[in-house]
């Protein structure tokens, strides 16, 4: 981490700031920084959570190289404002202090299915709007991928543990180890008499390969391995095909739980994962073949093609070029899509033709009173827009809830 104060006072306080801008939740950021420069740490703590409830994990999961530092217009000639760390800084030194003002409590029950960074989101802010909010989470604790995906090298598990908490100080009720779409139904919580229920359950499905070999027991899927990576034994030589931020997390964490020789297979020939990301695989010893593909799974490894693009520019699999690539483990990171369990049980709500669950501009499902957002409602993205998202459908509960009373 870069020393702040020297960081806070390379910034220009830009009237047009880029910055903000660049940032998917437009964080304030020359305002954090102005009261960071006059000691208000605090207002700008404050200023910060209330902006995005998950800005100590945004400051460090966040692409900001792509985001606010890479908008940030020092970095036209030299090194942008370290803006992640400064925002890092100012959410975690400050979080226990941070009080938030609560309105009353209106009697209306508020459920919650999933504690990822939509449900969490939604929990504070409609928490804060007075709302008794319950969380169904199937897992035993929360922070959805934040906790289940991502490793903790690079998002701690106590910073969760701490989240954890101050939902406890804000009242807000916890069901851990509870499937909705199991015992209990979204249908069950509407006849109970919550006002309103949202769905954040998230893109836990992964995308499949659909190449020969697929269900053989040397393939793995990231976002399950990364789920808990020490009951597998992958052995030494792990192919991982993917490009983003699971195919490094699970090729970083292969290295880190003893396999040597670990190599990320890309389709294209960049990945989508950041460059700092990538920098710290290659570091941490991760080699990387770019323009290849898998193309069929044997127990002695994966059938590895080159890839190239076509006169119309789409990307091809040359099959005859195809050659074995020996390995104990194949890992597959190329995304996740949504699970359906709530939707099979639930018949009332429907999805998209992109297999993600419908819901109009305003996050409402095709179920009265029933609204969604981040990844089940998007696909895999980031915890920036689940928590961008997750505010605009706050509002919009919020108002369908108030609705309700001139009914
Ligand atoms: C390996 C990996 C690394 C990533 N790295 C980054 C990163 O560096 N930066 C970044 O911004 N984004 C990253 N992402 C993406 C980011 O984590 C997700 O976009 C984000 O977590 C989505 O938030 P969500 O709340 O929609 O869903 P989730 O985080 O998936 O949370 C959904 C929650 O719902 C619960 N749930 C599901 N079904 C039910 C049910 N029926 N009943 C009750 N609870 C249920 C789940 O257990 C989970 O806790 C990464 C993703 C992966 C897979």
């Amino acid at each position: 981490m870069k020393n702040i104060r020297t960081e806070a006072m390379q910034c220009y306080q830009c009237k047009n700031p880029r910055c903000r801008q660049g940032c998917p939740i437009h964080t304030n950021i020359p305002e954090m920084i102005r009261l960071l420069k006059e000691d208000q740490v605090m207002d700008a703590a404050t200023m910060l959570f209330e902006n995005n409830p998950l800005s100590i994990v945004c400051s460090l999961v966040c692409d900001q190289e792509k985001q606010c530092e890479g908008a940030c217009i020092r970095g036209i000639k030299g090194d942008p404002v370290a803006i992640g760390d400064i925002e890092q800084y100012i959410s975690n030194s400050c979080f226990e202090r941070i009080r938030l003002n609560l309105q009353p409590e209106n009697g209306k029950r508020v459920a919650v299915i999933g504690s990822g960074p939509a449900g969490l989101t939604i929990a504070v802010l409609l928490r804060q709007k007075g709302y008794k909010v319950t969380i169904f989470e199937v897992r035993e604790k929360i922070g959805g991928i934040m906790r289940y995906g991502i490793p903790d090298y690079r998002l701690p598990r106590t910073i969760l543990d701490r989240y954890y908490d101050k939902l406890k100080s804000l009242g807000i009720l916890f069901r851990p180890n509870m499937a909705i779409g199991g015992a209990i139904g979204i249908q069950d919580l509407l006849d109970d008499g919550y006002a309103s229920v949202f769905i954040g359950t998230g893109a836990w499905k992964p995308r499949r390969l659909n190449i020969p070999g697929e269900t053989f027991g040397n393939v793995q899927y990231a976002v399950n391995y990364l789920n808990n990576p020490d009951v597998y034994d992958l052995g030494e030589k792990v192919a991982v095909i993917g490009a983003g931020n699971a195919a490094m997390d699970a090729a970083r964490t292969a290295v880190r739980k003893g396999s040597r020789d670990v190599t990320v297979y890309v389709r294209r020939d960049k990945v989508a994962a950041s460059q700092d990301e990538m920098d710290l695989a290659m570091i941490d010893g991760v080699k990387f073949e770019y323009m290849k593909a898998p193309v069929r799974i044997t127990d002695d490894g994966v059938f590895i093609a080159d890839t190239f693009f076509d006169e119309e520019g789409k990307l091809k699999i040359s099959e005859e070029s195809a050659k074995l690539v020996p390995v104990d483990t194949v890992m597959v990171a190329v995304s996740q899509v949504p699970q359906n369990r709530l939707v099979t049980r639930d018949p009332a709500l429907k999805l998209n033709d992109r297999g993600n669950l419908a819901t109009d501009e305003e996050g409402a499902t095709t179920m009265k009173g029933v609204f969604a957002s981040g990844d089940v409602v998007t696909g895999a993205k980031t915890v920036v827009h689940a928590v961008g998202e997750s505010k605009k459908i706050a509002e919009e509960m919020d108002h369908y809830m108030q609705s309700l009373d001139q009914d």
